[in-house]
């Protein structure tokens, strides 16, 4: 079982912490602000007020022995860095750290996070898809030319199948998924029809996809 130490426990940090911990995973949460420590005190493992840019208080609390740490320090950049970096020296093998703004994530790389997330940045990509083109759900940024999106099917696809609709010929679309109520119809073939109602999971070029956002 992965055990986890979630330092900075703002409203991103304390949010991955409770879903981990109702997940069943040992949670350790760190804020230097004792009363974001109380209000969590009863929905993680533990609940601990730190500076955590304090190696030996870090030492102390045994965080080395975590297999992931999280770093989701907000606007303190300087402190998000200087966690990280200790997390990574101290041999932690997965340290995730949310990064304010572009700069802040090449810093984070550099330093050594095996992974960075910008939650308001991609937040803001995936709502603005959802409001150009209402059915787009979700869209996921793989890298700059591709993403997995999930989108309702057209009224045009209904009772067709994917063959006859030529996914990739025609709108440049790899379909990995048929969402149908409860139903999931993983890798679908040319032969499974699209019925009305179905929520495609689909992944393609960015460039295919934004002219699948201009046909709604
Ligand atoms: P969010 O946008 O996720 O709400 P915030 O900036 O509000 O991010 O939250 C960051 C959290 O990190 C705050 O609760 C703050 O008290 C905590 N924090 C900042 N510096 C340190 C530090 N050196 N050690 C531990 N926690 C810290």
């Amino acid at each position: 079982m992965k055990q986890f130490v979630v330092i900075g426990l703002g409203r991103f940090g304390s949010s991955v912490a409770r879903t981990l911990y109702k997940l069943g995973y040992d949670v350790l949460g760190i804020d230097i602000n004792e009363e974001i420590v109380q209000s969590l005190a009863d929905s993680i493992t533990h609940a601990v007020q730190a500076d955590a840019t304090d190696e030996n208080t870090l030492k102390a609390l045994g965080v080395r022995n975590f297999d992931v740490g999280i770093v989701s320090i907000g606007d303190d950049i300087q402190s998000s860095i200087l966690v990280t970096l200790i997390l990574k020296e101290m041999g932690i093998k997965y340290v995730i750290a949310k990064a304010q703004n572009d700069l802040h994530g090449k810093v984070l790389y550099k330093i050594g996070a095996d992974r960075v997330v910008f939650p308001e940045r991609d937040m803001g990509v995936r709502v603005a898809h959802n409001l150009v083109a209402s059915n787009i759900l979700d869209y996921i940024e793989l890298s700059p030319d591709f993403s997995i999106v999930e989108l309702e099917a057209f009224p045009e696809w209904y009772d067709k199948t994917l063959g006859e609709l030529k996914m990739r010929k025609n709108y440049g679309l790899n379909v990995m998924a048929i969402k149908r109520g409860e139903d999931v119809i993983v890798s679908p073939g040319a032969d499974d029809f699209i019925k009305k109602g179905d929520i495609l999971v689909v992944v393609g070029q960015n460039k295919d996809i934004e002219k699948l956002e201009k046909l709604v």
